[in-house]
């Protein structure tokens, strides 16, 4: 029997990387999933990547509180409910010391990257409340553990998802709502690729080789490896398991 049958998934960032393999993973559990980002051609093209009927799209800007509501809302109206939340969009910023951070960057990697989870926190939970529970995912980084120098304001917003995650749980666990994060190290998407750029302009293959020699298991993971351990968190498998952080790291976060 399919893990998710019945249940209806938003995730946001669902044209990106990550945001696609677990669309498709919890699908093909038995989920309707609305994918949430940015712009028509890339969730267009997400939907049909993932090809299943159980799929479909809304764009939204997540740092935008009506467009938060706008999102929650199509979900309730064409599926019923939500019942689970992938807070996922995010973006990597540029690498620069603190001292050369452009303000308005650092201001913008926050604005996604944390309020826009805490937007989808606002929206989502009290639609999860007439549920009588569900389960909410935030996509943190092992950026939410450990320090790197170059990635100031992501790192600060994947600490300070950790701290909201917490704060969540023990919010919504009176509600039958969990909340945890998902922790992941590099992993081959279009955000690596610009990280990678923006660690050494012109060499973004020398870089690319650096960042996976640091990883214990030697590589970087793929999208499919995180989107595994979101579906163990979106499902019954994982039902006492709440306010909790789980690497998918590759073994950095023992270093
Ligand atoms: P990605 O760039 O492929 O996907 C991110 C998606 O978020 C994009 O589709 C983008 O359009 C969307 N997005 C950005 N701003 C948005 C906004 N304001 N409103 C709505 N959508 C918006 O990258 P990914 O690797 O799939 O990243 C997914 C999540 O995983 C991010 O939160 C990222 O920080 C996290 N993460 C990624 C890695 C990695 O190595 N790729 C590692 C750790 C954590």
């Amino acid at each position: 029997m399919a893990r998710l049958t019945g249940k209806v998934a938003v995730i946001t960032g669902g044209a990106g990387g990550i945001g696609i393999e677990a669309g498709r993973i919890f699908a093909a559990e038995g989920a309707k999933v609305l994918l949430v980002d940015l712009a028509d051609g890339p969730l267009q093209q997400a939907v049909q990547t993932i090809g299943s009927e159980a799929v479909s799209y809304v764009t939204a800007d997540v740092t935008q509180p009506e467009q938060t509501q706008h999102y929650v809302r199509t979900a309730v109206e064409r599926y019923g409910g939500i019942d689970i939340y992938l807070a996922n969009a995010g973006i990597e910023g540029v690498v620069q010391p603190i001292t050369d951070y452009p303000l308005d960057m650092f201001d913008r990697v926050l604005a996604v990257n944390v309020r826009g989870v805490w937007l989808g926190l606002k929206y989502v939970i009290p639609e999860m409340r007439k549920r009588d529970g569900g389960s909410i995912v935030i996509t943190s980084s092992v950026a939410g553990i450990k320090g790197t120098a170059g990635v100031s304001a992501y790192t600060t917003s994947k600490h300070a998802v950790i701290g909201m995650m917490r704060t969540a749980a023990l919010e919504c666990a009176p509600s039958n709502i969990r909340v945890n994060c998902v922790n992941p190290a590099p992993i081959d998407t279009r955000m690596m690729r610009s990280l990678e750029e923006g660690f050494a302009p012109g060499a973004a293959e020398y870089a690319k080789q650096h960042i996976a020699d640091r990883v214990p298991l030697k590589r970087y993971g793929s999208p499919q490896e995180v989107a595994q351990v979101m579906m163990f968190l979106v499902s019954d498998d994982s039902r006492y398991c709440t306010g909790g952080v789980y690497m998918v790291d590759g073994g950095m976060s023992a270093l």
